[in-house]
């Protein structure tokens, strides 16, 4: 299939962007990917920890061994509450390699964005381009321009939006249905904020506790935090609530960040050891003070040339580590329809047209977000519930947590009911390889096998 004429905008150079960038490149499918950082690999933010799902996704892709070196497999995940008292162990990492063959991994954000920018041909990476943020974007006769703050400007087919969060081209994109007085407008503000996270990378080093691999929640009212451990470097997210839910972006200061610090230095951060919130910031490598949005923006795309994914679609609290999992998922989705469509249009011309109408992108990415919608939706209500459970939002949140959720039996019993509808996932189907990730569930929908 050749797709010369067709070119997808991504704009947003994250995990996202950067997994649509490889997705593109091995669907043929001409792309460029605008990012406005001056470099696309971060060296900040929170670690994340990447599950089966996203795994199996980058491991088709050809990343396992590099990612397997930067990454550190995770264990059972420790609890304790504010004042160090044991709650019990979590084994859902354990029943997630049981299920699916492989561990949940952690992983800096900079050896993510890294590898994914590394593991991208010549070609690809060219097709990469830092510095650019995206100011508006228009729609012309028989596609979209889109354009930056430093004066240029880029035609394409369509836009895939992975900026994030704060998507502007979410906001364009809901321009551009009110203009056309469409019925389908998202909200202004699709997310509400209801804690704050706090993300501390810091070196392992400081406590002889901290293995690779090292996992720990400190639970109880208002605030809980969450340890992964990695080679070098351990992160924690501690998640506050607010004392009032908001739809308003948040900007918090430094100051706040020393006043929320200072406010809970005593809390304990490992079981058996001491190791406070205090002793993690002293020996701090990066923080951060954000707010931690929440909900699933409801129109995923407009007039078959915008369309959302990752962050910019729906946002979690990190409690289950789902966010940049299911952003993943999100280009598998897209990519595997956008391959579908522009072959069919390539073929039914018998080979001279391989640009898709207006209607039947539009087709194609409604059928990308009913794919993903449920499993959205509910992973979103899933992380808000977990969350509530570990801040103790209730007297019932507190009870399951302290009394209930440490049975074994019952964490299997959940695992078991979670993985199949994980294994509902789906996989990039336009390209042949090797299933990598393969445990007691099988996936709905197998990794295409190599002919030999
Ligand atoms: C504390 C914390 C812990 C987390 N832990 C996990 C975890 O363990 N596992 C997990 O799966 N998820 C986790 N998440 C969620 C995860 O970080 C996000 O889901 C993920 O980063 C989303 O990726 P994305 O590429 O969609 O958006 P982003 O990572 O936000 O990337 C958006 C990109 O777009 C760029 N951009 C924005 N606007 C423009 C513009 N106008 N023009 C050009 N470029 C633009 C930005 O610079 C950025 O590079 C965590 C989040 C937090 C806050």
């Amino acid at each position: 299939m050749t797709s010369a004429q067709f070119r997808a905008i991504i704009v947003g150079g994250g995990p996202v962007g950067l997994t649509a960038a490889h997705a593109l490149s091995r669907a043929g499918i001409d792309f460029l990917m605008l990012e406005r950082r001056p470099n696309v690999v971060v060296d900040a933010g929170s670690n994340l920890v990447l599950l089966p799902m996203a795994l199996r996704t980058l491991y088709q892709i050809g990343l396992r061994s590099v990612l397997e070196s930067v990454s550190s497999p995770l264990g059972t995940i420790n609890r304790i509450d504010h004042r160090g008292h044991d709650l019990g162990d979590m084994k859902w990492f354990e029943l997630d390699k049981e299920n699916f063959g492989v561990h949940p991994r952690v992983i800096s954000r900079h050896d993510l964005t890294k590898s994914l920018y590394e593991g991208l041909s010549a070609d690809a990476q060219a097709k990469t381009l830092p510095n650019k943020k995206v100011s508006s974007i228009n729609k012309t006769s028989d596609g979209v321009v889109v354009a930056c703050a430093d004066g240029t400007s880029y035609a394409g087919s369509i836009i895939i939006a992975a900026d994030g969060a704060h998507s502007l081209v979410r906001d364009c994109m809901r321009t551009l249905a009110l203009e056309a007085g469409s019925p389908d407008v998202n909200d202004e503000k699709p997310f509400l904020t209801t804690y704050r996270a706090l993300w501390l990378r810091f070196p392992t080093s400081i406590s002889s506790a901290l293995q690779a691999g090292t996992t720990c929640e400190t639970h109880g009212r208002n605030l809980a935090t969450q340890l992964f451990a990695g080679e070098d470097t351990a992160v924690i997210g501690l998640y506050e609530r607010l004392d009032k839910p908001t739809r308003e972006r948040i900007r918090f200061t430094e100051s706040d960040q020393d006043e929320l610090i200072e406010r809970w230095a005593d809390l304990p951060l490992l079981r058996n050891e001491k190791l406070t919130l205090r002793d993690a910031y002293e020996a701090k490598i990066q923080a951060g003070l954000i707010s931690l949005e929440e909900g699933v923006v409801q129109h995923w795309s407009w007039d078959g040339c915008v369309v959302l994914a990752g962050d910019a679609a729906h946002k979690f609290t990190p409690s289950t580590a789902a966010g940049c999992n299911n952003g993943i998922i999100d280009v598998v989705a897209l990519v595997n329809e956008l391959h579908k469509v522009i072959e069919e249009v390539h073929v039914s011309s018998k080979g001279l047209e391989s640009v898709p109408s207006r209607s039947q992108m539009a087709a194609a990415f409604k059928t990308y977000q009913d794919a993903r919608y449920l499993a959205v939706t509910t992973g979103q209500k899933l992380a808000a519930n977990v969350t509530a459970m570990a801040t103790w939002q209730t007297g019932v949140h507190k009870f399951l947590d302290r009394c209930i959720f440490s049975f074994q039996s019952l964490q299997r019993f959940m695992a078991n009911h979670e993985a199949s509808k994980i294994a509902q996932t789906p996989v990039f189907d336009f390209f042949e390889g090797e299933e990598q990730t393969a445990g007691r569930v099988p996936w709905a929908a197998p990794t295409t096998l190599k002919v030999n």
